[in-house]
């Protein structure tokens, strides 16, 4: 379990002297105004509940530039339970998200969003099946996409498909990052050292008993979103790329068609040249047409063989998956 034994943080989480029960990882990019309501929030559902008592916070600041680190610090003073991971730079939230497991130390762990869309208030439903026996992942997905752009949903929904039919996992719609694990399932996640990590497939890809618990979803509740269409796009090709080697296998194919279309036309003027006709001239248009067809097609086989071979590199680089500027 390299990721684990390298990055434990020895932060320990052990206020009570024993392993706390439930571990909360919380990524934060700019989200200085969430810190406070999240932290009351959870404070008040655990508080609400009885089963689930030693737990430990820890909030996974991703190289915020805003006073997100301040605001956690002020609670990680207060209260013994809250501790901290601040990276050097942004990394990216599947990076964050890694960071809060390895560093986590309770019997269960669940990871949330910092902006409140993942409802704390499932925690205690999350946790009594999980430590019930009953599942070893209990995931949070949601059935509506209100308060969302129509033309976002329409990209995602499509995205979903493309996954379905590419990758050879199933990666489910409305699905979030919402997971109540247990530490059978959260070494398994750890033990995943990839670079490209896309959470949305690891999951399935892992297997275990998933029990899913579906919500109407929650706009965020202060601060505004980081995905823009544009990385959510990137996000979505990375996932594909990451999962799926068909794109490849489609580029093959192509060749082959564009292989045999020329065999026949090849063919065919050998068979008219053989009966003694003359070949006529024309054609310009459409020969112009011919080159730019399969150039276009070539330059799209060596985009997806060159997709895959960047993936390798940064794979075989080896680089850490982030690097921490302080922790408590
Ligand atoms: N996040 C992060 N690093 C990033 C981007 C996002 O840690 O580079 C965190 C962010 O602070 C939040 C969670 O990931 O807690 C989800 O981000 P966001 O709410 O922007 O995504 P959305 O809910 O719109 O999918
Ligand atoms: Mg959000």
């Amino acid at each position: 379990m390299a990721i684990q034994n390298a990055e434990r943080h020895g932060m320990g989480g052990d206020v009570y002297g024993k392993t706390p029960e439930l571990s909360l990882v919380v990524p934060c990019f700019n989200e200085e105004a969430s810190i406070k309501p999240l932290y009351g929030e959870v404070l008040r559902v655990l508080e609400a509940g009885d089963r689930i008592r030693d737990v430990e916070i820890i909030f996974v600041d991703d190289g915020s530039k805003d006073g997100t680190l301040t605001e956690i610090k002020k609670y990680a003073a207060l209260d013994g339970r809250v501790h901290y991971i601040s990276f050097s730079r942004n990394f990216g939230k599947e990076a964050a998200l890694l960071a809060g497991l390895a560093g986590s130390t309770g019997k269960y762990v669940v990871t949330l969003d910092a902006d409140l869309q993942d409802p704390p208030a499932l925690i205690p439903e999350m946790f009594a099946s999980v430590s019930g026996g009953e599942c070893d992942c209990a995931a949070a997905r949601r059935v509506t996409r209100k308060g969302e752009p129509p033309v976002r949903s329409f990209f995602a929904r499509c995205f979903y498909r493309t996954m379905a039919k590419f990758a050879e996992i199933d990666v489910v719609d409305g699905a979030r990052d919402f997971r109540l694990m247990n530490r059978v399932y959260v070494d398994a996640l750890l033990s995943l050292e990839e670079r490209n990590r896309f959470s949305k497939g690891i999951f399935p890809w892992i297997g275990f008993r998933t029990k899913w618990f579906e919500y109407e979803n929650v706009e965020r509740g202060a601060g505004k979103t980081k995905w823009s269409f544009w990385r959510l796009a990137v996000y979505a090709l990375d996932g594909i790329f990451a999962f799926s080697s068909k794109p490849l296998a489609i580029a093959s194919v192509l060749g082959i068609l564009l292989f045999l279309a020329s065999l026949i036309l090849i063919s065919w003027i050998v068979i008219e040249k053989l009966m003694g006709h003359t070949l006529n001239v024309y054609g310009w248009a459409s020969t112009v047409c011919i080159i730019l067809f399969t150039s276009g097609i070539q330059l799209f086989s060596v985009g997806i063989v060159g997709q895959y071979l960047a993936k390798t590199y940064t794979e075989v680089k080896h680089r850490p998956h982030y690097i921490v500027r302080e922790a408590a």
